[in-house]
């Protein structure tokens, strides 16, 4: 099935770029709030750092003029002044002692106290504990000299100024070891700004080219792409409006939605008499129900069709209609209604029965009746199916006409004719063949139920009266049979069931004759 749908009104299918570049944009802002995460860990660890590096620095200070200040108390001491009581001076000392003491294992193993981080750095670790000798050896020895009265060991001051000196200088190198750590510490920390920030400068520079540039281009795209379709739609739209024809737009359930101004010309319905209502409104007793029943069954499966439908307009004229009914359908290809152009087709469709009717009964005349002949013949023959073509002529039908006149002749064949329509089946097609001749195509049947339908008519007509000017008129038809059978061209069968007729006149007429081969 072609789908004849104008490509500007088919469900325009692009490629959706916006999870991807969704997708794209929460990377970015994961990034880039890890960067920052990353930056503001790194800021404050090199803040604690500083901080800690001060202290240390300080305390080693402190550490250091507390080692001077020990020898020289110790020195007072040993000198005794008057002024100042021994007790006093032993105070300050051993108070200088103890915290020159907690102080160097402080910065060993770190102290909450003097707010200190426990040492990592080996190096720092090992020359703090090579201290502890030094400590201990001063310690000791102002241990032992504070509790003598006096001091007068020139030996034991020697060796406290020697170890005391020997303290302040390897803590000179502990603060210049820790310095130099302490740089190399910064430096890391500001390598790792650096490229921090500098990857968040390369994320931002992504995020434009890979995000904002396609986001850009992708709107600019849509918004051309929208505006050439509204144009398209505009101009589809229009043609649709004003096109002669109708067009009858219906959603899914066939209620009509749209109908253009060639509708109303066309049938008389304004849009809102019909709008929501379902197009077999237009459809009256005598519209052709082949042509429904086909409609409907293509409709049903989603499918578009083209058929001929005797329709009634508003004002109760009959009209036909020619319809090309095609599906709609959305994005996603899920049928939304149809679409349905209408042309008026009454005039041809009036020269074509004027054409192959005949006028007087009404019933197709012989150039149709041998059309469908024929293509009943063909028919037959392609599919190897059962037939039969039925001849009748009116008895002393010349008798009609001279006892009663032309016009009650032609009333007895137009009662014929009814008698013809009403017994036969609605797959069996009659004819006029001309005169007082008829003919019947009598489709997928054998000579035996051909036989019986032929008896029935001619008892039919037989029994049938017609009145003209207070008389009553009755005739009898002689019938003629032949099966169509395959190996049988339409002259042959044609000329059989004449033959037959033409016996059934012989025998005496009002009969049905068979011809059995
Ligand atoms: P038979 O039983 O042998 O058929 O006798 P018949 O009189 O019916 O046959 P015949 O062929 O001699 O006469 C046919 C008559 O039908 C002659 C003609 O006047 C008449 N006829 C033919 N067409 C028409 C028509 O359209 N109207 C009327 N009223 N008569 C017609
Ligand atoms: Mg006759
Ligand atoms: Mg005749």
């Amino acid at each position: 099935m072609v789908d004849a749908t104008p490509p500007q009104l088919r469900g325009h299918v692009m490629e959706n770029p916006s999870r991807r570049l969704t997708a794209r944009y929460i990377l970015a802002l994961v990034i880039i709030a890890m960067l920052v995460s990353g930056g503001h860990f790194v800021m404050v660890r090199a803040l604690t750092e500083a901080d800690s590096d001060s202290r240390i620095i300080n305390l080693a200070g402190r550490q250091r003029m507390l080692s001077q200040r020990l020898v020289k108390t110790l020195g007072e001491l040993t000198l005794v002044e008057p002024s100042r009581p021994a007790p006093v001076l032993r105070d300050s000392l051993m108070s200088d002692l103890d915290s020159w003491k907690r102080t160097h294992v402080g910065l060993q193993a770190g102290s909450t106290e003097l707010g200190l981080p426990p040492v990592s750095d080996p190096g720092i670790v090992a020359m703090l504990s090579a201290l502890d000798d030094v400590v201990a050896a001063l310690a000791g020895l102002i241990q032992k000299s504070g509790h003598e009265d006096a001091l007068t060991d020139q030996a034991l001051m020697r060796e406290a100024h020697a170890l005391s000196h020997d303290f302040v200088t390897r803590m000179d190198d502990i603060v210049f070891a820790w310095g130099a750590l302490s740089e190399e510490k910064v430096v890391g920390l500001k390598r790792i700004a650096q490229a921090i920030w500098l990857l968040a400068l390369l994320t931002l520079a992504a995020e434009a080219m890979l995000i904002f540039r396609p986001f850009v281009k992708q709107l600019s795209r849509s918004h051309h792409d929208l505006q050439s379709r509204a144009r398209e739609l505009e101009r589809l739209a229009m043609v649709a409006r004003r096109t002669t024809n109708a067009v009858v737009i219906t959603d899914e359930k066939r209620s009509i939605q749209w109908v253009n101004e060639g509708f109303t010309r066309i049938t008389g319905y304004a849009p809102e008499e019909v709008i929501g209502h379902s197009p077999a409104m237009f459809q009256a007793p005598e519209t052709n129900p082949e042509a429904i029943a086909l409609m409907r069954s293509r409709l049903s499966e989603g499918l578009g069709c083209r058929v001929e439908v005797l329709s009634r307009r508003k004002d109760g004229r009959q009209i036909w209609l020619d319809l090309d009914i095609q599906p709609l359908h959305d994005e996603a290809g899920c049928l939304t209604g149809f679409i349905s152009i209408q042309s008026d087709i009454t005039e041809r469709r009036t020269l074509q029965y004027h054409a192959n009717t005949d006028v007087l009964t009404g019933l197709p005349n012989r150039r149709r009746f041998f059309e469908r002949l024929q293509a009943e013949h063909k028919r037959s023959d392609r599919n190897r199916s059962a037939g039969a073509l039925l001849i009748l002529d009116i008895d002393h039908f010349k008798r009609v006409n001279d006892v009663h006149g032309h016009v009650a002749g032609d009333k007895v064949l137009h009662t014929l004719a009814n008698v013809i329509r009403r017994t036969i089946r609605q797959t069996d097609f009659p004819g006029r063949l001309g005169g007082e001749e008829f003919g019947v195509i009598l489709p997928e049947t054998d000579l035996s139920a051909a036989s019986h339908l032929a008896e029935r008519l001619r008892q039919q007509v037989e029994a049938q009266k017609t009145v003209v000017g207070g008389a009553e008129l009755e005739v009898t038809i002689s019938i003629g049979l032949a099966a169509m059978g395959p190996d049988r061209d339409i002259a042959e069968v044609f000329h059989l069931a004449d033959q037959a007729l033409y016996k059934a006149k012989g025998a005496g007429r009002n009969q049905v004759v068979v011809t059995e081969q």
